[in-house]
């Protein structure tokens, strides 16, 4: 790696406008940077808008970032944040001063390639799931020989997968207004109301008490629907005496919630029912029991479903015990059979435990709590009874 010591200026950026100055993506920046020096890297691209969110608080739809690792950054200069001109306002007052903003008239990635290209060279990552074939192409054909580019795996979702106490803060945030309009939407009763018309209030009821957008739509599936884990709340009229699954979320401050019930509308409910959803709780239970820092999600996946398969219903539990939730819905880790075995669970982690048993054609039962990894065990976020309840 060889190169100038001084760098062709660019477009320099007024310090932000934000009342906090962004001290919360500043740090995250600092540690990313010191991260990239283990990895071997000059510079990081980051190109998924979530990413770039986390690391600068943008929350525009168009922009990229460059990360420059601390040893590389007398010859490649600082971070860089590039947008284009609908962009200039809103960034300046959301992209903290440890970025340079650039805002640029033709593709970013272009614009960016272009310029590193002058840069003398060096080790660019870039995120192996998100940078398509074509673009990593024209980077190649931009950058020339100088610049190795070199394939990650989620640098930033990695970083992203540990929440600070303020992430933690808003992840609760949503769960408790997820939670309230939930009790809301349950006073006016399910039984004889369509599964649409039950989302649809679910969802009224979280705008209404401040939420941006549901975190996902809503899943609401009676009776032999239930057994469908991803149902579509369709315009079926929910019956007395059988049981029935919502999962939903808020989107609260740009962090989502999750989170399902399973109610009976009904005493009449059957014993097998009854049966199941005491199974599927107990499993949860273990799962919950074994959330910590240090095993691996593949291991607290396993204590759960060790419940269901000693019961003989391991063939109905086909998906996950549980997802990472924050910015997206679905994040790192996972708890699942397929998670790594080598990756152990970290204090401030936020996943979902949420096993399920599908009878196809008959019924469903799934239970879903939010929780915080904690040394030593877990904080459940989600504020809600986990018996069964009779809603009618
Ligand atoms: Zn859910
Ligand atoms: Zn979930």
């Amino acid at each position: 790696m060889s190169g100038a010591a001084t760098r062709p200026a660019r477009a320099a950026s007024a310090p932000t406008e934000r009342p906090d100055g962004g001290a919360a993506e500043t740090a995250r920046a600092a540690k990313l940077a010191r991260r990239l020096e283990e990895l071997e890297l000059d510079a990081l691209l980051v190109d998924s808008l979530v990413d770039v969110r986390y690391l600068t608080g943008f929350t525009g739809s168009n922009a990229l970032v460059l990360l420059v690792a601390d040893a590389a950054r007398a010859r490649l200069g600082g971070h860089r944040f590039l947008s284009d001109f609908r962009y200039a306002t809103q960034s300046a007052e959301q992209v903290p001063g440890v970025f340079a903003r650039e805002i640029v008239q033709g593709e970013l990635i272009e614009e960016l390639a272009s310029a590193l290209a002058g840069d003398g060279g060096g080790r660019l990552g870039f995120e192996e799931a998100s940078v398509s074939v074509k673009c990593h192409r024209r980077l190649a054909e931009l950058l020339g020989r100088d610049w190795e580019l070199v394939p990650c795996a989620g640098v930033v979702a990695g970083a992203r997968a540990v929440k600070d106490a303020e992430e933690v803060a808003r992840i609760r945030a949503a769960s408790e207004l997820a939670d309230e309009a939930l009790r809301t939407l349950l006073e006016a009763g399910l039984v004889g109301r369509s599964e649409r018309e039950v989302a649809i209030e679910l969802e009224l009821c979280m705008r209404r008490l401040g939420a941006q957008a549901p975190s996902f739509p809503s899943i609401v599936a009676a009776g032999p629907r239930g057994a469908l884990p991803h149902a579509e709340a369709s315009d079926e009229r929910i019956p007395a005496d059988v049981l029935v699954t919502i999962d939903w979320g808020a989107l609260h401050e740009g962090y989502c919630s999750d989170c399902t019930r399973t109610y009976a509308t009904g005493e009449g409910v059957s014993a097998r029912a009854r049966e199941i959803y005491e199974l599927v709780l107990r499993a949860q239970q273990r799962g919950l029991d074994a959330l910590r820092a240090g095993p691996s999600g593949r291991e607290v996946d396993a204590r759960a479903r060790e419940v269901i398969e000693q019961a003989g219903q391991g063939e109905h539990f086909g998906h996950g015990l549980g997802h990472g939730v924050g910015m997206e819905i679905h994040e790192a880790p996972r708890l699942a059979r397929t998670a790594p075995e080598d990756q152990p669970l970290r204090a401030g982690n936020v996943v979902t435990v949420e096993p399920g048993v599908y009878l196809p054609g008959v019924l469903g039962v799934r239970i879903e709590e939010l929780a915080v990894v904690r040394e030593g065990g877990c904080e459940v976020l989600t504020g809600l009874p986990r018996e069964l309840t009779v809603v009618s």
